[in-house]
């Protein structure tokens, strides 16, 4: 009998290990180059707004092809060639195979399984689609008893969940109101996290901008996800075959940086943040130069990063900064 985090953990591991996951989802910088782009010009009037500290880390959380941060890195040389100097590029990425295929597009690079081996100086952190894939817990109300998720032989079993175990985690929400049955998750990793990333910034000057999918308020529900070449799988199929998530609890991660004394601001839909930060324009610039098919999946991309009925509305932009930092662009 295993616990759903540690049944995650060891699924996704197994299929980071094994499988180019692009062929199972598409992630937003691999819609379009714009994405990354706008993040690398993002993070370039950060570094600016904190007095350009020289040398700043750029770091970034579950790179995946690397497709991010070869786009962000190429806006941030032609528009900002200092920042460009003064960066130091680190990665945290936990599967050997995805490290060489990001050191590919990345030469220079410097790989870490988590923060805390980070170099102590100013930092400025992107990840997108990185909090959704950490392993979540599931308790369960039942009468007065809190249960939790277990697997065993590829069925969920529900365990009573221990006297000492902290009430049921729901920000901002009273769980004993909620009816019989209903789920309750919890991200430890992601709160850990967030946590020790808050900690930081409160001793080193920096930002760090989280994209994610998931609600602004936290919310009951199973939203334990299983996606194998694009469709929905079962999540306890056969293991390391499928790409595990879950939504990313925005409320209870604020909640948490807060506590360890970062400014927070957003969370926002991830449609006003982009528009806001240029993506329709700076798209129109780059399909301008392009034959008018090309021009259009350009612009068709762009939307549906944007919509609100595509990426735009599910998905979230949050960002943590050092408690004295100014309003951060696209939040304000
Ligand atoms: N940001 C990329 C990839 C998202 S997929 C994009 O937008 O396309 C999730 C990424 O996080 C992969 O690179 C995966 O290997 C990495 N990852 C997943 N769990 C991790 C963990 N616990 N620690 C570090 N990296 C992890």
């Amino acid at each position: 009998m295993e616990r759903l985090d540690a049944f995650m953990a060891r699924a996704n591991a197994a299929y980071y290990a094994t499988h180019d996951p692009f062929r199972d989802f598409t992630t937003a910088p691999e819609i379009s180059q714009v994405f990354g782009e706008i993040l690398g010009l993002w993070a370039a009037v950060v570094w600016q707004d904190l007095g350009a500290p020289d040398p700043v880390l750029l770091v970034e959380a579950g790179p995946g092809r690397g497709t991010l941060m070869a786009d962000a890195l190429r806006a941030i040389r032609r528009a900002m060639p200092a920042f460009h100097a003064a960066l130091r590029l680190h990665l945290i990425e936990t599967s050997p195979r995805l490290r060489e295929v990001q050191g590919a597009v990345l030469p220079g690079a410097v790989w870490h399984d988590g923060l805390a081996t980070l170099p102590q100086m100013p930092l400025i952190l992107l990840a997108n689609e990185f909090l959704d894939a950490l392993p979540i817990r599931q308790f369960v109300r039942r009468g007065d008893t809190r249960m939790e998720r277990y697997i065993e032989d590829g069925r969920f079993v529900e365990v009573a969940v221990c006297e000492s175990e902290p009430p049921f985690p729901l920000a901002g929400g009273e769980a004993s109101s909620l009816p019989d049955g209903s789920i309750l998750e919890h991200n430890e990793s992601a709160r850990a996290l967030v946590t020790a990333l808050a900690h930081r910034l409160t001793t080193h000057q920096g930002a760090s901008l989280f994209l994610d999918y998931g609600p602004a308020v936290s919310a009951p529900g199973d939203s334990l996800q299983a996606l194998r070449a694009g469709k929905p799988a079962d999540p306890l199929g056969p293991l390391g075959e499928a790409d595990l998530t879950a939504h990313v609890d925005f409320a209870a991660l604020a909640a948490a940086a807060r506590t360890a004394g970062a400014a927070v601001h957003g969370p926002l839909p991830q449609g006003v943040f982009l528009t806001r930060l240029g993506l329709f324009q700076r798209t129109g610039v780059l399909a301008r130069a392009q034959a008018p098919t090309r021009a259009a999946a350009l612009m068709a991309a762009a939307s549906r990063l944007a919509e609100p009925d595509r990426m735009g509305r599910l998905f979230k932009a949050l960002a943590l900064s050092s408690p004295q930092a100014n309003a951060l662009p696209g939040f304000a």
